[in-house]
């Protein structure tokens, strides 16, 4: 039965998800607080670009827009790690055909914003701020472009309209809500690489199939390629400190750039509007946003509403994507029974959302602390391995979360089972080898007593 499904939000989750709702069949309204980006050429976003790997692609599959955006896309095989001493690749898999990919995040929005456009049962009404929702009767209350208010009730109301949602607030309001908001000490800005006319790879100014990594103490800077040649360069450094953006709050342009030439020397040479983007470039906060239960009454949260995360293993949206397939499914397997389709949803993904969340910060420790580490370096060498050797048995976390759909939580719980066997065999081999070694001390010592 179809149904009149409100969408507070035309980001990335909001509008892959009135393609697959109108596809189904559903009578689908989106409410955006921007102006439509095919009438004002921008689309506002933190990132230019970002990586979507096998979840997102799946879903954008079944939304019949897979090889729209693949047509864009950079491959990244793996990471380059820049350190004082060279530069290091890094592949993401062991199987060298799997890949995460570089999609421009704006190019991304405006083609699903176009694919549900194209629908007939959905329409999409720009300048339309959520102001408050009744989750009850899923009636949200907007302003229209006139600052007039204005009422539109529906089925069911979802909420996909970002980290900092209306719609959440809404159910804040309500008792027994549980929300939690905590920032990094780090932030993050953007910056360029432009593209080039020479070099090994050019228009590329660096190796173009990687996600390039300068890890710095307890900072780092990175890279992703976009398909015009340029990178986007992203800084997460800790807000206050010898690294921190305060450091250079009021710096002159030598300043800055001489900062730069000390921490990634070799990307320097490559950005030539180095001092100025970084003072026109805001400095955003880096947040994880989690909160139970995602439904009250007809009103439901998907995507960065329901679970933002730190962009430190590249899933935020590739997670907001397999929410938008877990509801529409829901939907679908009870096309009459909206509140249990909408409780099923939830139950499926809230501790998902949760082991994303947590992998996401390990996962920034691990880029930021270790990845110029020999150790690290083979410690991933040896996991990669180890899953060749015995796939059954060994499948690395990385491979995991970016190359296969497996649930979240259990991507991680088996990661962590993994460890702990590995951490026993390896303490158990080094016990044989102590032994061993002293066994071996005794009976030298007896054979030169002896003689
Ligand atoms: P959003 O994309 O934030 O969209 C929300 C929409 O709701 C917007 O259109 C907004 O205008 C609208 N809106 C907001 N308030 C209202 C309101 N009151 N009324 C109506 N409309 C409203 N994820 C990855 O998978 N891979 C990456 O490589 C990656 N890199 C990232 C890098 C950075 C620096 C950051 C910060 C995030 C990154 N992410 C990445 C995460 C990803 O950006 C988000 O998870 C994704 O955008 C979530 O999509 P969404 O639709 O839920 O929210």
């Amino acid at each position: 039965m179809p149904h009149r499904i409100i969408i507070v939000g035309a980001g990335l989750a909001g509008s892959l998800l009135a393609v697959q709702l109108g596809r189904a069949g559903h009578h689908v309204r989106i409410l955006e607080r921007r102006s439509d980006p095919r009438g004002s050429g921008v689309l506002g976003g933190r990132s230019i670009n970002l990586a979507i790997s096998v979840r997102g692609f799946r879903a954008l599959e079944r939304a019949g827009l897979h090889d729209r955006i693949l047509e864009d896309a950079v491959e990244m095989p793996g990471r380059m790690i820049h350190t004082g001493a060279g530069s290091i690749f890094q592949p993401y898999s062991r199987d060298a055909n799997q890949s995460i990919k570089s999609v421009s995040r704006g190019g991304l929005n405006l083609a699903l914003i176009e694919a549900a456009d194209e629908l007939e049962n959905v329409e999409i009404l720009f300048d339309r701020p959520c102001k408050s929702v009744n989750l009850a009767d899923a009636i949200v209350t907007t302003t229209n472009p006139d600052g007039v208010e204005e009422t539109h009730t529906a089925d069911l109301v979802v909420g996909a309209d970002g980290a900092y949602s209306a719609v959440r607030l809404s159910m804040q309001m309500n008792p027994r809500f549980n929300f939690s908001q905590n920032y990094l000490d780090h932030g993050y800005k953007e910056l360029t690489i432009p593209p080039v006319t020479e070099g090994p790879h050019a228009p590329f100014a660096l190796e173009p199939r990687a996600l390039h990594i300068w890890p710095h103490g307890g900072s780092m800077m990175i890279a992703l390629p976009n398909p015009d040649g340029s990178f986007t360069c992203t800084l997460f450094w800790p807000y206050k400190g010898d690294h921190g953006f305060d450091r250079l709050e009021h710096a002159e342009p030598a300043e800055i750039v001489a900062f730069f030439e000390e921490a990634y020397p070799n990307a320097v040479p490559i950005m030539p509007t180095l001092a100025e983007d970084y003072r026109r470039n805001p400095t955003s906060p880096l947040v994880t946003i989690r909160c139970n239960p995602w439904n009250i009454g007809r009103t439901v949260l998907l995507g960065d509403s329901a679970h933002a995360i730190v962009p430190f293993y590249g899933q935020g949206a590739n997670a907001a994507f397999e929410d938008c397939d877990e509801l529409v499914d829901a939907l679908a397997r009870h096309p009459e029974d909206i509140d249990r389709a909408i409780r099923e949803y939830q139950d499926a993904r809230i501790d998902n959302a949760n082991a994303i969340a947590d992998l996401a910060i390990e996962n920034f420790l691990e880029m930021r602390d270790h990845t110029g580490s020999r150790v690290h370096r083979l410690k991933k060498k040896g996991s990669q391995m180890l899953g060749g050797l015995v796939p059954a048995l060994w499948t690395p976390l990385y491979d995991m979360v970016s190359f296969t759909t497996i649930p979240y939580a259990v991507a991680r719980n088996k990661a962590r089972r993994q460890s702990r066997v590995a951490g026993m065999v390896g303490a158990a081999i080094i016990s044989i080898c102590i032994l061993l070694l002293a066994m071996f001390i005794v009976i030298l010592a007896g054979n030169s007593a002896g003689s």
